[in-house]
């Protein structure tokens, strides 16, 4: 496997067990913070022309699925990634606690309602996998409900995919030290002092429960329609730059194309 080819590096290969304690949050897969800068700048050259011409041709979808524990930096990708994009394109919905009306139906009921259409790469910031995650460890519903959810999110996400999405899911991995110095950082800084609440402390307790949530989910999902992808995070010039990379690369295979107008135009047409 070559380094620097991010996509392969850091995909999760379908049937392999995920062990995080084997994977380094600091690692930067040689990179370097001197140059990531610029390199970051080519990839979101790129994904601009790639969306482009995605949503130009108006037939094809991606989904991208951003989790990661408090703090790994979720609006940091979408600020410094997606910020490339234009939005006419590029949804972007957010899973919180689910309403009373959303808890009156399935799990994936609100989000089917919010997959991308057509043209759109849509950016789900928490997911369904909240309902295998936060409601596993919390015990939100019995385990005998939680537990054949990883099957059933494998089936919804092969439905999509068979039907035009193109998935990639990323978990944005920091460590425990990592969480605290943005926690404190968060705390002491008056303009980030909004994005903390008490309640992150008692998520930050059960650690080892949120870490085991994640191995099961990255060990039974990442199928070959809709691949987990482990971004180590700590870093957040490595965690932009892997993520934007491994866009583009997808965004380039997919190779888009501007259509044909929709009827003929003539080639001596004059504008008055
Ligand atoms: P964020 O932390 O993503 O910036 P919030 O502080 O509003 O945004 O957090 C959203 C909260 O909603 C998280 O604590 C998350 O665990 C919770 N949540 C999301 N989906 C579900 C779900 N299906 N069931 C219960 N809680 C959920």
């Amino acid at each position: 496997m070559n380094p620097g080819d991010l996509s392969a590096a850091l995909r999760v290969v379908p049937g392999t067990t995920v062990d995080l304690g084997a994977v380094d949050p600091a690692a930067t897969y040689g990179r370097r913070k001197e140059t990531a800068a610029q390199e970051l700048e080519r990839d979101l050259a790129r994904l601009r022309i790639l969306q482009e011409r995605l949503w130009a041709e108006n037939r094809r979808r991606v989904l991208v699925v951003l989790q990661g524990i408090d703090a790994a930096g979720k609006g940091g990708t979408i600020e410094h990634v997606m910020g490339a994009f234009n939005p006419l394109g590029c949804p972007v919905h957010g899973f919180k606690v689910p309403t009373e009306e959303e808890l009156a139906h399935d799990y994936l009921w609100r989000v089917h309602a919010r997959v991308p259409a057509n043209g759109e790469i849509a950016i789900f910031d928490r997911s369904h996998y909240e309902d295998v995650l936060v409601v596993r460890v919390l015990g939100l519903v019995p385990e005998r409900r939680w537990r054949p959810r990883y099957e059933q999110i494998n089936a919804f996400e092969q439905l999509l995919a068979a039907e035009g999405t193109t998935i990639l899911k990323f978990f944005l991995y920091i460590d425990r030290d990592e969480q605290r110095e943005r926690f404190q950082a968060r705390v002491a800084d008056p303009e980030k002092r909004w994005k903390f609440r008490m309640g992150d402390l008692e998520t930050r307790r059960r650690w080892d429960d949120y870490i085991a949530a994640y191995e099961e989910v990255l060990t039974r999902c990442s199928t070959p329609v809709a691949p987990w992808f482990i971004v180590p995070a700590n870093r957040k010039w490595f965690r932009n730059l892997a993520v934007a990379q491994i866009l583009a690369d997808t965004l380039t295979n997919l190779d888009p194309r501007y259509p044909e107008p929709a009827e003929p135009i003539p080639p001596d047409l004059v504008i008055d």
